[in-house]
């Protein structure tokens, strides 16, 4: 019988409490794992955990947090439908990109997480967990809204980082805010079909229509 994936995570949340595997951990008040349905089609991926996520030990859930619950609730998702997590678990200091290193050390545990959800699209939130996930150098610019081949039919989407959407604010149409509520009616479509019985192949396919 298939192990039950709440078990797994724990485990998983168990081992990254207790990691000391690259400098971030002497800078820690708390371990910010993920958090959201072990079950969704869909789990979004941000760069690292900043001051408030360092406090309180949630992904997402300082003012770029919140603008992500705002764009998520303009194609009516709510936070707990899909899975939230970092690339890296503890908060880099001054709240800098982590190191590649850092990302290096930290990624058995983004990917174990990956495995027990096995979801069918990965958003990367921002350049860092795009690259992360993508290698190569494609900009946010060029890659954000698009769909991506990643591993055992798992797909990439980009979307930029809230808190760079929080430093260019306008909403004109064409600016990456218009540009994010657009991608993010696109990931509805794509959940939607995906929750209706669609493969991802399909799915994709509805929400360009
Ligand atoms: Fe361990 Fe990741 Fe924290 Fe580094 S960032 S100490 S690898 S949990």
């Amino acid at each position: 019988m298939p192990m039950d994936k709440n078990v797994l995570m724990r485990e998983v949340e168990e081992r990254i409490a207790k990691c000391k595997a690259c400098p971030l951990h002497t800078g820690r008040t708390n371990v910010v794992p993920g958090e959201g349905s072990l079950d969704s089609p869909i789990i979004f991926v941000g760069e690292g955990p900043g001051e408030e996520e360092d406090l309180t030990g949630r992904p997402f859930v300082g003012k770029a947090g919140r603008l992500l619950d705002k764009i998520l609730e303009s194609a009516g998702f709510k936070r707990e439908d899909v899975y939230i997590a970092n690339v890296v678990k503890c908060r880099p200091p001054g709240n800098r990109a982590p190191k590649p290193e850092e990302q290096r050390a930290c990624s058995h545990f983004l990917l174990a997480q990956v495995a027990i959800i096995d979801p069918k699209v990965i958003v990367c939130l921002g350049g860092t967990a795009f690259s992360f996930f993508n290698g190569g150098n494609i900009s946010m610019k060029e890659a954000r809204g698009k769909f991506f081949d990643w591993k055992a039919g798992i797909k990439l989407f980009a979307m930029y980082h809230p808190s760079y959407l929080l430093r260019v604010p306008s909403k004109a149409p064409g600016s990456p805010k218009y540009q994010t509520w657009e991608d993010i009616r696109k990931l509805r479509k794509v959940y939607d079909a995906l929750k209706n019985g669609k493969n991802i192949e399909e799915a994709i396919e509805e929400s360009e229509i």
